[in-house]
């Protein structure tokens, strides 16, 4: 059985007195709700003081937005597996378009990134997906398993044991327009199918999560398809009353208790 998973990227989003906030909003809200994983992945700089807010919260992990490919050295400015296990992360999310996009990251980079993460016992969450002009040309599905072929080639089919995939559509990511809920069911399905090629079971178990202006109001159509396991949310993390409604909506989703 695959167990919901809701994450809340906050981009560079935020501020001391937000993020304590938002943690204070979310306890309250989303106290005793054991029936899907929530994660939160604030700034790094915030990292820690999120993490002290969380210690009385065992329903919600840490997750960062980042991480470089090397343990340590000289590598001014970067933030290892390393030091992020000992803080406390238990996610890492790699190849969000937006890395991909203003900072050159490759699929080669990402799968470095996504084998550190791997080696750390972390959990990596892989962001993957297409422009609008590969999605009008009918190229999503071959974006897609380029971009999971770059890890396939390091790393084997094993890797996506303990790992999640996010399957981010750049044209919905900000910009209001979501992919449909079957859209999104039909590239999840050739994601699972495309790796059940080389390992059932892993197919079978790998958590893939939408991604793409997900909000409080369209969510719960995603959360019906059968492969759709759960959301990464950007914006809509922000406030706190609609990621602790959108995570309600997931742990009470009655397809998931019976998956
Ligand atoms: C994201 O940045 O991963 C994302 C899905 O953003 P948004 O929800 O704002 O579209």
């Amino acid at each position: 059985m695959r167990r919901p998973l809701i994450i809340g990227n906050w981009k560079l989003n935020g501020s001391k007195k937000i993020a304590n906030e938002l943690i204070s909003y979310l306890r309250k809200e989303l106290i005793g709700i054991e029936d899907c994983d929530i994660v939160i992945a604030p700034p790094i700089v915030y990292l820690h003081l999120v993490k002290q807010a969380l210690i009385s919260i065992s329903n919600i992990d840490l997750g960062a937005q980042n991480v470089d490919v090397n343990l340590s050295g000289a590598f001014t400015g970067e933030i290892s597996v390393n030091m992020m296990r000992d803080i406390g992360v238990k996610y890492i999310i790699v190849g969000h378009s937006e890395r991909r996009r203003y900072h050159n990251e490759s699929n080669e980079v990402i799968a470095q990134k996504f084998l550190m993460i791997k080696n750390a016992n972390l959990v990596p969450v892989l962001c993957v997906g297409e422009t609008e002009k590969e999605h009008i040309r009918g190229k999503t599905n071959e974006i897609c398993a380029h971009q999971i072929n770059a890890i396939l080639k390091i790393q084997g089919v094993a890797a996506f044991r303990n790992a999640v995939i996010a399957y981010e559509p750049i044209w919905a990511i900000g910009t209001g327009k979501s992919a449909t809920p079957l859209q999104a069911q039909t590239i999840h399905k050739f994601i699972r199918e495309y790796l059940a090629e080389q390992d059932t079971t892993v197919a079978k178990t790998v958590i893939i999560l939408y991604g793409g202006s997900i909000n409080d109001k369209n969510v719960a159509q995603f959360f019906y398809q059968p492969d759709i396991d759960g959301v990464l949310v950007g914006n809509a993390s922000l406030n706190a009353n609609v990621f602790s409604t959108i995570v309600k909506i997931a742990a009470t989703c009655k397809y998931f208790n019976t998956k």
